[in-house]
């Protein structure tokens, strides 16, 4: 069968670099789930959408399409057929999509989504290729089942460190306040960590890696070679 294999953990591990590259490496396919939730975020906030409220975003939970894209070399994700790529990276998007992703009903639609993308019945031809899922609950409750589960770890002053050079990069502004982003980071990991529904957590059978002192190359060779064990 086509191999599956889940990476979760907090955000600025490296989750999404080593999750691409594993898939392309391997030939597989590649979700981000963390995506789905920006997507159905964006698509909140421009629809009027107050988001501060559970019950107005459980009722909205339903009314998007949410389109990701497999090709780890250039995923892209739309909703309602709307480009979401960049704008899902924006601070608005990431200051509210913990909120709206502890919403049931959300976590409900998303995970639907996950399962069909993950079992490939979704585009002609993809049943038979494996797919690495990145996010917070894969390994958990989206996909129990996985082949292999790896839960990414690393340092708050590591993961907030690699955060600000990626907000630099995105913009090509100066780097992000540090301090700042290591406390945005901390509240979000909070946030997903505490939720009722699926929290961020490392599932039993998982493998964990402490990437803190590890090159991005050295997470990706250690993910691969837990693949082909
Ligand atoms: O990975 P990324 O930082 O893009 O994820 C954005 C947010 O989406 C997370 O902070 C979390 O609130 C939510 N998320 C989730 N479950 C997942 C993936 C992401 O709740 N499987």
């Amino acid at each position: 069968a086509a191999v599956i294999v889940a990476i979760d953990g907090p955000s600025g591990t490296g989750k999404s670099s080593t999750s691409k590259a594993v898939a392309a490496r391997l030939g597989l396919r590649y979700l981000d789930t963390g995506a789905q939730y920006r997507a159905m975020t964006w698509w909140m906030l421009n629809n009027g959408i107050d988001v501060s409220d559970p019950s107005e975003i459980a009722a909205a939970a339903d009314k998007p399409a949410i389109v990701s894209g497999t090709d780890p070399q250039a995923p892209g994700i739309s909703a309602d057929g709307a480009d979401a790529s960049v704008p899902i990276r924006s601070q608005e998007v990431t200051a509210a999509v913990s909120a709206v992703s502890a919403v049931p009903e959300v976590r409900t639609r998303i995970t639907d989504l996950q399962r069909t993308i993950a079992a490939g019945t979704q585009e002609p031809g993809d049943a038979g290729t494996g797919i690495v899922v990145e996010g917070r609950d894969i390994g958990t409750t989206v996909l129990p089942d996985a082949d292999l589960k790896v839960f990414l770890t690393a340092s708050p002053e590591a993961r907030a460190a690699r955060r600000s050079g990626e907000l630099k990069s995105a913009d090509g502004k100066a780097h992000a306040d540090l301090a700042a982003t290591q406390q945005a980071l901390a509240a979000r990991d909070k946030a997903d960590s505490s939720r009722k529904t699926s929290p961020l957590k490392k599932a039993g059978d998982a493998v964990e890696v402490d990437t803190t002192e590890l090159t991005l190359e050295q997470v990706i060779e250690c993910v691969v070679t837990l693949v082909e064990k």
